[in-house]
């Protein structure tokens, strides 16, 4: 019961990539291995200390 406007069931790139934190298949970020998405990437880049270089 989850028809909330229009699905896409075909996936871009062949593979669903989904967040290992929040499991989102949205916006996911591979890069640097991480698997997240964008706003977890955000918090776990802060705990990280991404910011701070040195
Ligand atoms: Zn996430």
């Amino acid at each position: 019961m989850f028809n909330m406007g229009k699905r896409r069931p075909r996936a871009r790139h062949g593979k669903n990539v989904k967040c290992l934190r929040c499991g989102r298949a949205q916006a996911v970020i591979r890069k640097y291995g991480l698997m997240l998405c964008r706003q977890c990437f955000k918090l776990v880049a802060e705990e990280l200390g991404f910011r701070n270089y040195s």
